[in-house]
């Protein structure tokens, strides 16, 4: 019998879904269980060429409604997903592994976000007059064009969304690419467009390997690409996008610091530490890996830390009581198992975890390692997954410093008390998106996004606008144009 993820078919154009099972065959593997559940076909270049034509067309008529027009189909999209929430997140959770317990709470309820707000903002997208005497300045805000978006595998709906959204509300189209290892949730995400009233081709999915990516990356067509994922392939698809000098917007990996002070509230601290390493397993892109405890408090942060680590629930996703899933992918539990005998061997102090779950599917056990030192590997490379190292400081600019010892800079958070020196040092930190006593928030309202080698540009907010569309200027004499001959 056919399990209920897989797919009518495996792309979305032109407002239906279209199959060419001549492409690449594509398993979908259930990571808590290793089973495969589903089969989606890369794209080939006649579904590439579909997707294309189709979003170049729609986008025409599209930038021609009223922003009013495009804010109601994606406010309904909103309600839509709001509506099915049950129902995509258990998709979600097939797709990712996630326990539905997040998925319930944080993916399609986020893209629905998205949709909202982007929804509510298409109306009020202007420009400005700007007056010069008796002459005056007027600028246009219009549309990019043709936008491609190119997805990571840890939030397969919301960044469908978070991509989708801002691009649409600004008058553009756009062909989405999902990550090969979770194609199933971004197909949810067009269908309900399409249901909530975009035109046909608006917004297109098509399936792939980095070569799909890489063919849409360099089409002519294509004005805008919007990647998240890794920083090495966010290199290159800058670069290829550079060629074709088209905008792009890059939200790419991290190692970011989370510094707790001698004077934090260590419990919730830890809270911070735990949301910021064991949340979706530790694979979220702006997770606070390097945990910088003042050596004052460091043994009774790390003791209570391993006793609240302990009760972490793993077990079948399904189970609502479960909060704690599998890494996504076979490839992705042996990088972190890798990582993490690394660190043993490197000869940090391993407190709780430590290796593979005893259990079927793909779970990695909740893992810290203390005494980590700036230099080892585990404290500089970017794990993806449940690993958490806390490092010892002693002084507030020694601290400051380490922090940003790294090419990342995607996020920061700071822990203490004393609000005068949580602003002073978060206003030191080389990072994008910070916190001051919490950690990993990312509201539709904030901007997101790094600095540094974490990436270029912003999403969500009123931030991602001025990535989706760009400014016309029309300057207007109102004298006679005067030369001088
Ligand atoms: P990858 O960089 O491996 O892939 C990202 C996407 O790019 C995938 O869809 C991939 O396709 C595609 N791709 C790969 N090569 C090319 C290419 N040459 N041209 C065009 N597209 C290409 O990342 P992962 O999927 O492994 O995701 C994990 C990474 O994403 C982590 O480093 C994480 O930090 C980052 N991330 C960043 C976030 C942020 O907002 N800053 C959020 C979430 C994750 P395929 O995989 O199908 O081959």
């Amino acid at each position: 019998m056919t399990h209920p993820a897989q797919p009518k078919a495996s792309h979305f154009i032109n407002g239906a879904y279209v199959e060419d099972t001549s492409g690449t065959p594509i398993p979908v593997i259930y990571a808590a269980t290793g089973e495969e559940i589903a089969t989606v076909y890369a794209a080939t270049p006649a579904i590439i060429e579909q997707a294309l034509t189709s979003a170049q067309a729609a986008q025409k008529e599209w930038a021609k409604k009223t922003g009013t027009e495009r804010g109601r189909v994606l406010r309904r999209a909103a309600e839509i997903m709001r509506e099915r929430n049950h129902e995509l997140s258990v998709l979600e959770t097939y797709d990712t592994g996630k326990p539905l317990q997040e998925t319930l709470v944080a993916d399609a309820t986020s893209g629905a976000d998205a949709l909202e707000y982007f929804g509510g903002l298409a109306a009020s997208l202007t420009g400005e007059h700007i007056p010069l005497g008796e002459d005056w300045v007027y600028t246009i805000r219009e549309p990019l064009g043709l936008c491609v978006g190119i997805g990571a595998w840890n939030y397969p709906t919301q960044i469908a969304c978070w991509k989708g959204a801002p691009a649409l509300a600004c008058g553009n189209s756009m062909v989405f690419k999902p990550s090969e290892t979770t194609p199933l949730c971004a197909l949810k995400v067009a269908e309900i467009l399409i249901e909530a009233g975009a035109p046909a081709g608006l917004y297109n999915v098509i399936q792939g390997m980095g070569e799909v990516g890489g063919a849409l990356v360099t089409d002519p067509r294509v004005d805008k690409v919007s990647l998240t994922g890794s920083v090495p392939t966010g290199k290159k698809v800058y670069a290829a996008a550079a060629s074709g000098m088209k905008h792009v917007t890059m939200e790419l990996g991290g190692k970011s610091p989370m510094i707790v002070f001698e004077d934090a509230d260590i419990e919730s601290a830890i809270s911070g530490a735990i949301n910021g390493n064991f949340y979706s397993s530790g694979q979220v892109c702006s997770n606070g890996t390097r945990v910088f405890v003042h050596k004052d408090i460091k043994e009774k942060f790390l003791a209570r830390l391993a006793e609240r680590t302990a009760t972490a629930k793993l077990g079948d996703p399904m189970d609502e009581s479960v909060n704690f899933g599998p890494m996504v992918s076979a490839r992705q539990m042996e990088i972190v198992l890798g990582y993490i005998e690394k660190g043993k061997s490197e000869g940090a102090r391993l407190i709780c975890g430590g290796g593979r779950a005893e259990m079927d599917g793909y779970y990695v056990q909740p893992t810290v390692f203390a005494d980590v030192t700036d230099d080892m590997v585990i404290a500089r490379e970017e794990i993806f997954g449940p690993v958490m190292c806390v490092l010892d400081f002693d002084s507030e600019d020694e601290v400051i410093a380490r922090a940003n010892d790294t090419e990342f800079g995607l996020s920061a958070g700071v822990f203490t008390k004393d609000f005068t020196r949580a602003h002073r040092v978060i206003g030191q930190l080389e990072a994008g998106s910070c916190f001051i006593n919490s950690y990993n928030d990312a509201p539709v309202e904030a901007p997101f996004g790094g600095v540094k080698a974490s990436g270029v540009g912003r999403e969500n907010s009123k931030e991602a606008i001025k990535h989706f569309s760009q400014v016309k200027s029309v300057y207007v004499r109102m004298g006679d144009c005067e030369a001088a001959f």
